[in-house]
């Protein structure tokens, strides 16, 4: 499965790969997080999991249970270690609390390597063994809301190592090592392996998407921080220079009880027109995605706060321009004017799309450069390595 990969990043590359793996054989990786789909996570640990179990690590991946109640307060931890802002009180921190022991007793703690994902499995590590705990973090933790980085940064102090997406997000009142390791896209996934021309029309056709008229797309949970409204009024400010059409992918993700509050404001927003599809997709729907994103003339990631932002990635490597938020990990991916454009707001973001809705082939030069870019620095196998060597160095080998 791994040698698949030698066709995109190189034999020496993978080579490397299955040296280092060398030095965990046997050692067992429990992966842990919120949710089975919806959102990068879920998306980076359905191929990572499979490929560490080829090299030959003892690998495994769980999710944490929680009821409506946690998943609010980690949607509200969420928020406010991104903006900076919040109003929590303690039954708030209790509820977090009393999640993590139940939890402590259904998730298996027994691993070598317990590598736990982002805040809302955190707390398991007040129920650790002897053994590594390791605390990926995917989200921008740069501002936090002190009260709730406080109780957060209580449990991250124990763990032996953290992960960060970007270097801003790294922290200066931890003691712990800290590592940036960018996410990363699967080229050989369904997502964005390559589909033929006659598939996406097909896909198009499905969606009763106009194959001729030039699509904007945004691929993105309902989240206000992805900024769909912001997308829509830079879309009917555009529209009134060029005719086009704009796609909206959306999907619910089980820990984020946001979802439907905000996809309400998103249809009102839309109002009656015709040309934005908006598109409540199921999970999984990663052939449809693949082909609205290669079908489009212009790719949006307008995120206000972002951790990363696979979406810029997934659109880049198939050679799109891409608009994105000027935040979090989007500068790592979009070089402005370089792989693409950075924007801060609804006008900036507007006259990008207009430009390149324009200036077609100029599209082509910066999507060109952009697959180049994320074959570098943002596929699977980079941060496959990246994690192997974290492994092993918290493990002290
Ligand atoms: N995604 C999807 N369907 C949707 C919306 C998003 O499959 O309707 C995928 C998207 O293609 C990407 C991931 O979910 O792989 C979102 O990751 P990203 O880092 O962009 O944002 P997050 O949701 O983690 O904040």
């Amino acid at each position: 499965m791994i040698e698949k990969y030698a066709s995109v990043v190189g034999e020496q590359e993978i080579d490397g790969i299955v040296k280092i793996a060398e030095k965990l054989k046997g050692v067992s990786v429990l992966h842990v997080n919120s949710t089975k789909a919806g959102g990068g996570v879920a998306e980076i640990l359905n191929r990572m999991v499979p490929l560490m179990k080829d090299l030959g690590i003892n690998v495994d991946w769980k999710i944490i249970r929680g009821d409506s109640e946690f998943f609010n307060v980690t949607k509200s931890f969420h928020n406010s270690l991104q903006n900076g802002t919040g109003s929590l009180n303690d039954e708030q921190f209790k509820i977090y609390d009393k999640w993590q022991e139940i939890n402590s007793t259904e998730v298996p703690l027994d691993y070598d390597v317990m590598f736990i994902h982002d805040p809302q499995p955190a707390g398991l590590v007040k129920y650790k063994k002897n053994n590594t705990w390791i605390w990926r973090c995917h989200i921008d933790i740069s501002n936090p809301f002190p009260p709730v980085w406080k109780f957060l940064s209580h449990y991250v102090s124990q763990y032996k190592s953290m992960i960060v997406s970007v270097p801003s997000f790294g922290r200066d009142d931890l003691d712990i090592p800290q590592f940036v390791i960018p996410p990363s896209i699967d080229p050989l996934s369904i997502k964005n392996g390559f589909i033929h021309d006659v598939t996406v029309r097909r896909v198009l056709r499905k969606y009763e998407i106009d194959e001729n008229k030039p699509i904007i797309t945004q691929v993105s949970r309902f989240d206000r921080a992805k900024d769909p409204i912001g997308v829509i009024r830079a879309f009917k400010l555009t529209r009134a220079h060029v005719d086009s059409q704009l796609v909206y992918v959306g999907s619910p993700a089980s820990d984020d009880p946001e979802g439907e509050i905000v996809y309400k404001e998103v249809v009102k927003e839309v109002g009656d027109e015709k040309d934005i599809h908006l598109l409540m997709l199921p999970a999984g729907s990663d052939l449809e995605i693949n082909a609205f994103q290669r079908a489009s003339a212009v790719v949006m990631q307008k995120s206000i706060k972002e951790g990363f932002g696979l979406t810029v990635s997934e659109a880049m490597w198939k050679q799109r321009p891409v608009i994105g938020g000027n935040t979090g990990g989007i500068p790592l991916q979009v070089i402005h004017g370089i792989t693409g454009y950075l924007v801060d707001s609804v006008e900036g973001a507007s006259h990008y799309m207009t430009f390149l809705l324009k200036n077609k082939e100029y599209g082509n030069v910066l999507g060109a450069r952009a697959k180049e870019h994320v074959r570098q620095n943002f596929l699977i196998t980079r941060e496959l390595r990246d994690y192997l060597l974290t492994i092993l160095y918290s493990m002290g080998k």
